[in-house]
């Protein structure tokens, strides 16, 4: 068996940060060389090239510029390598991992998400276990297949199917959650991958998306939310999708006015997306009176889909052109692993 060649794409993020020396503030750095910052790499019997965005990212500013550099840099260096790692700040990390997973179709290879809490530079960082993990998790087969080949997020001990993941807290370094779907792999003495729950690769060639409609809008619901709300957010112009983050099982207020103005806001060509507030189980519409309304005018049911997921996958959909009814079956199917239905 050849060598294995990784490709590290350092988009930024706290791994990479330093203490501003006036402020005190964080902010990405340029180590320049991998091997810089990551010494111990050396170790390992792979082939270790890097990449690094131009400027690097807190990523607060991911955009959807930046998906595309990504999703271009991993297509331009498919054949290449035999996996990707992606340093990445946490706080966007979700909607990258999300939207990379529906960029890039027939995905045969790893491309493993991982970033810190803490800066690598500073002592008891969890930057250099989670970046030296990951970088194992993208190199690991079985025979000469990848044994996970999608897009996943490898955090403090656990590989999570990036499209199912959210940044649950702010400081902690388990700071990931996959409520409604099992880790590919816990790490431990060994990593134990839970092989079922892994996408099974189909040796198509890639295909890389990236037209990208961004006239998306997420609204939270909340007791007393008013019309006025409701109205501005339907109203904006050029709006064609809506992520409505409902109650517990996919419910919502019954108020007439509130069902007008979604009936409306559908009838005029807004898709409306139906994703829990929970971060664990299912949107059933029909299931309470406060749903079945929602069903009845046309909003489509995200079932266990995360927000994060949801805005991403709508603005992919409607890259694709997608409308009306062809544009509601691909919302309600599963593409990626990232609902269950
Ligand atoms: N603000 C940082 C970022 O998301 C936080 C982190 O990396 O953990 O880029």
């Amino acid at each position: 068996m050849s060598q294995i060649a990784l490709l590290v794409i350092n988009t930024g993020g706290t791994i990479g940060m330093v203490a501003d020396k006036q402020t005190g503030a964080l902010k990405p750095f340029d180590f320049g060389n991998l091997y810089q910052m990551m010494p111990v790499l050396g170790n390992f019997d792979y082939a270790i090239d890097s990449y690094t965005f131009n400027p690097l990212i807190d990523s607060s500013n991911v955009t959807p510029a930046f998906w595309i550099e990504l999703a271009n840099v991993i297509s331009n260096n498919y054949e290449k390598y035999d996996g990707f790692v992606v340093l990445h700040g946490t706080d966007t990390m979700a909607y990258s991992a999300s939207m990379l997973s529906f960029m890039l179709e027939n995905l045969n290879k790893p491309v493993i998400f991982t970033g810190s809490q803490l800066p690598i530079g500073v002592v008891r960082s969890d930057g250099r276990d989670n970046f030296i993990t990951a970088v194992e998790i993208a190199a690991d087969r079985q025979f000469d297949t990848p044994k996970v080949p999608e897009v996943a997020i490898y955090f403090e001990n656990k590989l999570l199917r990036g499209n199912r993941t959210n940044k649950f807290n702010a400081e902690n370094f388990n700071a990931f959650l996959s409520g409604n779907y099992p880790p590919l792999a816990e790490v431990g003495v060994y990593i134990r991958y839970n092989t079922d729950s892994i996408l099974k690769p189909n040796f198509r060639n890639l295909k890389v998306h990236t037209a990208l409609n961004t006239s998306v809008a997420v609204l939270k619901l909340f007791p007393g939310i008013s019309q006025n709300i409701v109205n501005a957010v339907l109203a904006i112009d050029g709006l064609k999708g809506l992520i409505l983050e409902t109650y517990g099982a996919g419910n919502a207020p019954t108020d007439e006015w509130f069902v007008d103005s979604l009936r409306t806001a559908i009838e005029r060509g807004i898709t409306i997306y139906n994703v829990t507030q929970c971060k664990g189980g299912s949107v059933e519409m029909g299931k309470y009176e406060t749903s079945a309304m929602l069903e009845k005018i046309g909003v489509v049911g995200g079932f266990d889909i995360t927000t994060e997921s949801a805005v991403t996958k709508m603005m992919f959909l409607l890259g694709q052109n997608l409308t009306g009814h062809e544009l509601v079956i691909a919302l309600q199917t599963p593409l990626r692993g990232e609902l269950t239905v």
